[in-house]
């Protein structure tokens, strides 16, 4: 294999030139989503440049073929990686399974077919030719593939770049000038090609294509660093952002999806791939706050806070985040969008019910305390007052409690309130509210409840007490008490004007009755008497 120099091989190879230190920039941005298109676009260009230089370069007709043909491994799949960057630079991620068989399968049998040329559908009767150029050319007609499948695929490829990104330059404005970089370095090579192959250039058998690659490669070199191209797609994707427990999602100007990351990913069960290019209000849907959050593109915010708080229902257990929105600007403070930031707080918020539980419960018995229960009695009352339903208010006291203290111990006492919590607990409903009053006595309130049924109720909780056997330790014998219960039913006296204070002035009333009539007994309020009253 013989070469020759000639300095027509000089811009091509500077332009070979700038295309590795392009390779170079995108190589250091690969993170970034259209990172890696960018570089397969450079390699490919940059296959092609060299296959070309050594093409010109080479002497003999197989060499030469040998050199023509390494150039398609560039020239066959350049266009497809462009595509590709166009439409994540645009912001689609995702390309149909289909499609992207199609798109690769041309280049391939491009490729395969330019080595092995079978049945002369790719190079037909190649010849060395020295008089057109000032090195001697290889010479040879177009094949049917070339004709009829590469030439045409190659086109759609292009126009389809070409109209993607058109198309972004009239609907988005914020990012016309980046847009017209991309389309400018598509536009150079393109129309040279176009040029060359229709045969109009006044020099014959050089084509000027991969030159332009270079000029391209200025162009966009210009565009990374004067108008960092890939600001809005941030091409340095921070690796702690990735990373980071807190969710990040960040939009630009117009409110569109930039980036997210891996914790976003999770937390929100919307995939990167997905979200990139598209609106919250319909990614988010599921979070409404967030995407509310997300929604507000410009740098002053119309919600009243850049904060809010987030509840994700993940099985049994709920998950909380609490959301920030902050602008995102450039140095010189040019406001570029938004970022939302979610960190989980859900330890902060079970903590927080956990003390609420705590304060809110009596902790010998776990019942409501008394303040807790008059808060939820006074709602309950309040519901059964606007509906018209029925309620009752159980009041209840151990009988001769004080001798089981004296007797066991004041230990034994606690053990035995327990027991009696307990047992009452099993025998009420699930919306009844049982509350531990102080000391030994405990009130029911009994929503959706006449005094007949509240009765009943009342028997069964004594009867439960009754038949409550507390172990003493060490030992085998048990402690039994017994209560008297006084029941008043809501509303009975005085109807809407009833109070809470009156019903339970009621059942502490029956309950002395009972305590009276010999304890161990559950007594109603005496009705007729206060009606009388009232009356
Ligand atoms: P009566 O049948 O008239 O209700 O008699 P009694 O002995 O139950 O009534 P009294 O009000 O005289 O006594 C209540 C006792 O309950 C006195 C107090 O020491 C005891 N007590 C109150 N709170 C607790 C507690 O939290 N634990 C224990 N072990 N005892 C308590
Ligand atoms: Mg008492
Ligand atoms: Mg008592």
């Amino acid at each position: 294999m013989s070469f020759q120099f000639t300095s027509q091989i000089i811009p091509i190879a500077a332009a070979a030139a700038i295309l590795v230190g392009l390779f170079y920039v995108a190589w250091n941005n690969r993170k970034d989503p259209v990172g890696p298109w960018f570089a397969a676009t450079i390699a490919a260009l940059f296959i092609w440049c060299v296959g070309y230089v050594l093409e010109i370069l080479a002497q003999g007709l197989q060499a030469k073929t040998l050199f023509a043909n390494t150039q398609f491994i560039g020239a066959a799949t350049s266009s497809v990686c462009w595509w590709y960057l166009t439409r994540r630079y645009l912001g689609s991620l995702k390309t149909s399974r289909f499609l992207s068989i199609g798109l690769w399968l041309i280049p391939a049998a491009t490729i395969a077919l330019a080595f092995t040329n079978p049945a002369r559908l790719f190079r037909v009767n190649p010849i060395i030719e020295f008089t057109a150029a000032p090195f001697p050319v290889l010479h040879a007609d177009y094949g049917p593939w070339i004709l009829w499948v590469f030439l045409p695929f190659l086109t759609l490829v292009n126009v389809s770049a070409l109209f993607l990104l058109i198309r972004s330059i009239i609907r988005n404005p914020g990012r016309r000038r980046h847009t017209l970089v991309l389309l400018v370095s598509l536009l150079m090579p393109l129309s040279t090609t176009v040029v060359y192959v229709l045969d109009v250039l006044p020099w014959k058998d050089y084509n000027p294509t991969p030159i332009m690659f270079g000029v391209s490669g200025l162009v966009l070199t210009l565009g990374l660093f004067r108008w960092r191209l890939f600001d809005i797609v941030p091409l340095a994707r921070d690796l702690v952002v990735e990373n980071l427990a807190d969710g990040v999602i960040v939009t630009d100007r117009s409110g569109q999806i930039v980036d997210m990351n891996l914790a976003a990913e999770r937390i929100t069960g919307v995939t990167r791939r997905d979200a990139v290019g598209g609106r919250a209000g319909s990614l988010f849907a599921g979070f409404t706050v967030l995407a509310q959050l997300l929604e507000e593109a410009g740098p002053e915010l119309t919600l009243p806070t850049n904060r809010t708080e987030m509840t994700v229902k993940t099985g049994p257990a709920n998950r909380f985040y609490s959301l920030t929105s902050s602008p995102v600007s450039k140095r010189g403070g040019r406001f570029l969008g938004r970022a939302v930031v979610l960190h989980d707080i859900t330890e902060r918020v079970s903590l927080f019910e956990q003390a609420r539980e705590l304060a809110s419960k009596d902790d010998l018995t776990g019942l409501f305390n008394r303040r807790h229960f008059f808060e939820l009695t006074a709602k309950e009352l309040e519901r059964s007052r606007r509906y018209h339903t029925p309620a009752a208010m159980v009041f209840m006291d151990v009988d001769h409690f004080k001798i089981v203290n004296d007797t066991y111990g004041h230990r034994m006492g606690d053990a035995v309130l327990r027991g009696v919590a307990d047992a009452c607990k099993l025998t009420l409903r699930d919306n009844d509210l049982m509350g531990r009053f102080g000391g030994e006595e405990f009130a029911v309130l009994l929503p959706h409840t006449p005094l007949p049924e509240a009765m009943a109720v009342a028997e069964r909780l004594r009867v439960a007490v009754e038949s409550l056997a507390v172990r003493i330790d060490p030992g085998d014998k048990t402690v039994g008490v017994t209560v008297s219960v006084g029941v008043a039913e809501f509303g009975e006296a005085g109807g809407a004007a009833d109070t809470l204070d009156a019903v339970l002035e009621r059942a502490d009333q029956a309950l002395y009755a009972a305590k009276e009539a010999g304890r161990n007994r559950v007594v109603a309020a005496p009705i007729k008497k206060i009606l009388k009253a009232v009356g």
